[in-house]
């Protein structure tokens, strides 16, 4: 990461507006120490409206530097060195319409905010695992949790969003209103313009049957092929999480999982796979198992650090054999594998450009870069942009006759690709 500063090539009174904050003054250097200890923005402006926002994207305009926009920080890929920094982390109004099942979020509320607001009307988000990160990353990055399989996409539970264009028009994207911008921003993150607000579809979600059952790792590989023959069997209500793991006792597989709807039915995948992971003829000792029903708020069940993302169409036997094999001489930490499917692979029609909804299953890597080569070997390539960090392979994440039509748009609404403080689509 670069460690330059830069001198803007105009002052604040050039500017003239008081929410762009320069190096040298002390607002900045606070806004810089809250929001960016290791860039070294151009300029930053702590959005509070709207307004403060129009006001960053005129202060590039004027400035000719890129812009570059964060909420909290977890997605930020690329250094806002030089950039004109928009923080939106102080916008935070949520409404709730529980009648239509609707939220209204600013951009800077996190995902634990508005699970929060929607609980008591015993409604829920399509937020991810870790309900620390922010709204509209997440959700124009595709957005997948513990809710997918039943509901889609977060982007898919999109219903507008309003945003400062680079040219400074402010536009709202839904499907009646820019239908294309509204296909883009779906999957297409922060390529497009500056969200002012996400207008979202909220589940009938309160409660959730949660917990895991962890075996000793001698049943890793059973376990994980009865995972790899029967996903595709597993209601869209149930979200089997395994993963292969370290203990201080020592490597285990831990099956994640939660399901929403009726518990009897989640009963039954999670009976079967405990069958399959049985030790004794007679018998499943060896598995410790919880599980209770839990507001969806309460869900903690670990994640996994994806230093390496891979998908595969199969996970065959000699994958899972490599799995379990770094888990045991200690090459991997974790790794977590996915089916995707259910709502995921069958989105409505124009849906966004989310990729890769028919490639089933995922591997989350945290292991040395021998076991990454290695388990990439027999890897479609294919990539979610949210679990990814490498600007390099952003285009992996879609399809390719999407990406290129995401270049198009981009052509149209950000021809001088003033945002590319990101997964950057270039324009074509
Ligand atoms: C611990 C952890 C767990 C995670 N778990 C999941 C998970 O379960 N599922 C999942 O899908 N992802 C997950 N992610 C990935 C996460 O969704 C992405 O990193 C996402 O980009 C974070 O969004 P943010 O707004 O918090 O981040 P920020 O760094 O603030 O923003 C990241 C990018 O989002 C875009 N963006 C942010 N705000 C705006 C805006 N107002 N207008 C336009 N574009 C904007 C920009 O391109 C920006 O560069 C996880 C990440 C972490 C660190």
């Amino acid at each position: 990461m670069s460690t330059q500063i830069v001198t803007p090539s105009r002052t604040v009174d050039r500017i003239g507006d008081p929410v762009v904050l320069f190096p040298g003054t002390d607002r900045y250097q606070a806004a810089r120490a809250d929001n960016t200890p290791d860039h070294y923005p151009a300029a930053i402006v702590v959005a509070r409206t709207a307004d403060d926002i129009r006001a960053g994207v005129r202060a590039a305009a004027e400035l000719e530097r890129p812009l570059a926009v964060r909420a909290t920080g977890h997605g930020s890929v690329v250094a806002a060195d030089g950039a004109v920094l928009i923080s939106t982390a102080a916008m935070k109004k949520i409404i709730i319409d529980p009648v239509r099942r609707v939220a209204r979020l600013q951009p800077g509320l996190r995902w634990a905010e508005v699970i929060a607001a929607a609980e008591p009307y015993g409604l829920s988000p399509t937020s991810g695992d870790f309900p620390g990160v922010g709204v509209a990353g997440f959700t124009t990055g595709g957005g997948v949790g513990w809710l997918a399989r039943r509901y889609g996409y977060a982007a898919d539970n999109l219903i507008s969003a309003t945003m400062v264009l680079p040219d400074g028009r402010t536009v709202t994207a839904s499907a009646d209103e820019h239908p294309d911008l509204f296909w883009a921003v779906r999957g297409g993150s922060g390529n497009f313009g500056l969200i002012t607000e996400l207008e979202i579809r909220l589940v009938p979600v309160s409660r959730v049957l949660a917990g895991s059952m962890v075996w000793p790792i001698d049943r890793a590989a059973a376990v994980l092929r009865w995972f790899a023959d029967h996903a595709e069997e597993v209601p869209d209500e149930v979200t089997l999480a395994p993963v292969l793991r370290r203990e201080q006792s020592g490597p285990v597989l831990s099956v994640g999982f939660v399901a929403v709807g009726d518990p009897e039915r989640a009963v039954v995948t999670l009976n079967a796979m405990r069958w399959a992971g049985r030790t004794g003829i007679a018998g499943v000792d060896g598995v410790r198992s919880e599980g209770r029903l839990i507001p969806y708020g309460r869900i903690t069940i670990p994640g996994t650090r994806p230093l390496g993302f891979e998908m595969y169409h199969e996970l065959s036997d000699q994958l899972i054999d490599v799995s379990v094999g770094a888990i045991v001489d200690g090459t991997a930490n974790a790794l977590q594998f996915h089916h995707w499917g259910g709502a995921t692979a069958r989105p409505e029609a124009d849906h966004g450009p989310v990729g890769h909804r028919q490639i089933p299953f995922s591997i989350k890597i945290d292991a040395e870069p021998g076991v990454l080569d290695h388990l990439a070997w027999s890897a479609t390539g294919a990539k979610f942009l949210n679990f990814l960090s490498d600007t390099s392979q952003t285009a992996r994440a879609y399809r390719v006759a999407d990406y290129y039509r995401l270049r198009e748009l981009k052509r149209r609404y950000d021809p001088a690709n003033v945002l590319r403080v990101n997964h950057n689509i270039p324009p074509a």
